[in-house]
């Protein structure tokens, strides 16, 4: 027999990027969880924002730059907060987040709303408006009024002008409108379509593609909405969705609302694809400077971040649910952090919150515990909108 080595397997690398604020307090629960599962894994930390201001003056330091294109996947906190905004706007504390999304390529960002049902009075809607709230906002993530150019002060301009420019190419729109559709397929088989056709040329070329790119799936059932009346059925009646593709700033905005519809900003996961199985997990909050270093943050959206990456990029689904589970069964229990207490709960800080999750996981809350109130409903059209 020839004397052949193995070939060593390497464990998947984790990048943890706690970044500022409260993402310092939330992303070390989500990393326990992820410890807890004791996974055949590396984690690596490393600053970014305004972390990697402090450590090396650059809000993504070459080292965690590196690190994050090592990785098999990202977990990500939050950037920013006042003490960094003294820095020049291309060093800012944000502008780490932006540089990161760029050079991993993300541009597909999907954010999933689900109520959990024992958070319906969490929630400031009735709650025969949340029956059925279960959608999933596909929010493009490298073009748009965030990424276009000119931007920032026109040189000589009297009085001082700035300008943003929105813009989206061909590509780009084709792309996370192929991205859309197949969630869609893998969901109830609606989408909507967001943008401002009726006043931006860039969003009527949006909708002209996106019609395009809706022939390759005739399966899915398709509309398109302003982004006004979009932000306003989703305040009325928010169960009729179910995949929503839209631009990077109407999704930023959109899913800030719809969070608060399922309780707390501090509950949405989200994550961020380019064109392989590498993604960007966070949740969807920014660094909360308002509560930072009370210990009050809610972790849930940090650690359903990481159940995210296991079933995304790790191919770990068991993994997954059994988090999504244990953080049920920790809810059913009525342990609440304060941005989702209600009468009759028992209200804990973030790490009371993570260490119950963890210990909810090795109890083995079962993935049946998990029941969403999210059941598919056939709703065919989108108040305001035109269906196909
Ligand atoms: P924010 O999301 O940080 O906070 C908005 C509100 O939600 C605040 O009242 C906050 O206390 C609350 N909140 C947020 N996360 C929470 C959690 N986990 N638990 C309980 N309550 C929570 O938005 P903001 O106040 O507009 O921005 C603060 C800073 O964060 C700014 O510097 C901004 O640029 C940055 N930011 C970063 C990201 C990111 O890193 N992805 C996203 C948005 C904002």
């Amino acid at each position: 027999m020839p004397n052949v080595k193995p070939t060593a397997i390497s464990k998947p690398l984790i990048a943890v990027l706690p970044g500022d604020g409260i993402g310092r307090e939330i992303i070390p629960q989500a990393v326990a969880v992820l410890r807890a599962l004791e996974l055949d894994v590396v984690i690596e930390e490393a600053p970014v924002g305004g972390a990697g201001l402090d450590a090396k003056g650059d809000p993504l330091p070459p080292e965690t730059l590196d690190l994050a294109m090592r990785a098999d996947a990202v977990l990500f906190g939050a950037v920013g907060g006042p003490e960094y905004d003294h820095w020049p706007r291309t060093k800012r504390a944000g502008s780490g987040l932006l540089r990161l999304r760029r050079e991993l390529g993300l541009f597909a960002n999907l954010r999933p709303a689900r109520l959990f049902p024992t958070l319906v009075d969490s929630s400031p809607l009735k709650p025969q408006l949340l029956d059925g709230l279960d959608l999933l906002i596909v929010r493009e993530l490298m073009g748009d009024a965030y990424f276009g150019e000119p931007r920032g002060e026109l040189a000589g301009s009297q009085p001082r002008r700035f300008v943003n420019t929105i813009s989206y190419d061909e590509t780009e729109i084709r792309r996370i409108a192929h991205v859309a559709f197949v969630a869609a397929r893998r969901r109830r088989r609606r989408l909507v379509s967001v943008d401002k056709a009726n006043v931006l040329e860039t969003m009527a070329f949006w909708r002209d593609i996106v019609e395009d790119v809706a022939r390759d799936y005739p399966d899915v059932e398709f509309s398109h909405l302003f982004v006004d009346a979009a932000a306003m059925a989703l305040i009325k009646r928010p169960a009729q969705f179910d995949v929503i593709l839209t631009g990077n700033m109407f999704g930023d905005i959109l899913s800030d609302a719809t969070a608060a519809l399922v309780g707390s900003i501090g509950l949405m996961p989200s994550a961020s694809f380019g064109s392989g199985n590498k993604g960007l997990y966070e949740p969807i909050h920014g660094s909360a400077p308002d509560i930072a270093g009370r210990g009050v943050a809610n972790p849930i959206g940090a650690i359903l971040s990481a159940a995210m990456m296991l079933r995304l990029s790790l191919n770990r689904s068991h993994e997954a649910d059994r988090i999504e589970s244990a953080v049920n069964c920790v809810l059913e229990n009525g342990l609440r952090t304060p941005d989702i207490a209600t009468p009759a709960t028992t209200v804990v800080g973030t790490a009371r919150m993570g260490e119950a999750i963890v210990n909810a996981l090795s109890v083995g809350a079962r993935a049946a515990d998990i029941r969403f109130a999210g059941s598919p409903k056939s709703q065919p059209t989108y108040e305001g909108g035109n269906t196909r």
